[in-house]
């Protein structure tokens, strides 16, 4: 019989983090919103529009992608241009918008599945869910074995609380499809499906959609 062998989920030694340094070095990369909305309201003519170009594609959206909502009320043309210059987190934020606000999936899952080929973390996540959830258990079981669970969980564990996080005022209406398509990768009954936390390599795509399910009765 099948044994429900748990992976461990603690995070990893202190040598393959990254140092305070590391984390200062590459943020001091980064730029922000501020940035982006200088590169639109620039009157001095100081920023050449190929540095903006640069700043629309590689811009951190954090406020943003906390709660994409927000951009139903605003931040119209900060958005456009992150999208119209490739910025993997602005399709997160309008692809969550489109799918669970505006109820346009197909649009959404275009958005989604630009930022998960360009390797943004919850975006290749959150899509790889939707895609199980849609019946295409191959697409979003590989997309989520980008993610290294096998032997430890602890990175995948991370990625979606902060998937979590940014799905925290959106509302998740649950479809008939979601159930019989978790049916369909119903793992042993050795696996407790009960305790959606402790999972082996047979149990662990479905408790990620149940994990994402749970959302849907949150009320
Ligand atoms: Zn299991």
């Amino acid at each position: 019989m099948y044994k429900h062998k748990v992976i461990p989920s603690w995070r990893p030694k202190k040598a393959v983090r990254r140092t305070p340094l590391m984390m200062k070095l590459s943020h001091a990369r980064e730029f922000s919103l501020a940035d982006v909305r200088r590169c639109l309201y620039d009157q001095t003519g100081r920023i050449t529009m190929k540095e903006c170009r640069y700043i629309f594609r590689h811009a951190r959206l954090k406020t943003l992608a906390k709660n994409p909502l927000r951009t139903l009320r605003g931040y119209n043309d900060e958005l456009e241009m992150c999208l119209r210059y490739g910025n993997k987190e602005a399709h997160y934020i309008e692809g969550v918008k489109q799918f669970f606000a505006l109820h346009d999936r197909p649009r959404g899952m275009r958005h989604l599945k630009f930022s998960a080929e360009k390797q943004y973390k919850k975006g290749n996540y959150l899509y790889a869910i939707l895609k199980m959830l849609a019946g295409d258990h191959v697409v979003g079981m590989n997309l989520l074995d980008l993610h290294k669970w096998r032997n430890n969980t602890y990175s995948v564990d991370k990625v979606w609380k902060q998937v979590k996080r940014t799905l925290h005022e959106v509302p998740i209406i649950k479809r008939r499809t979601y159930g019989t398509n978790m049916i369909l990768i119903m793992p042993p009954r050795s696996c407790n499906l009960k305790d959606i936390k402790k999972r082996c390599t047979k149990c662990f795509y479905y408790k990620e959609m149940e994990k994402f399910l749970e959302l849907v009765y949150r009320g």
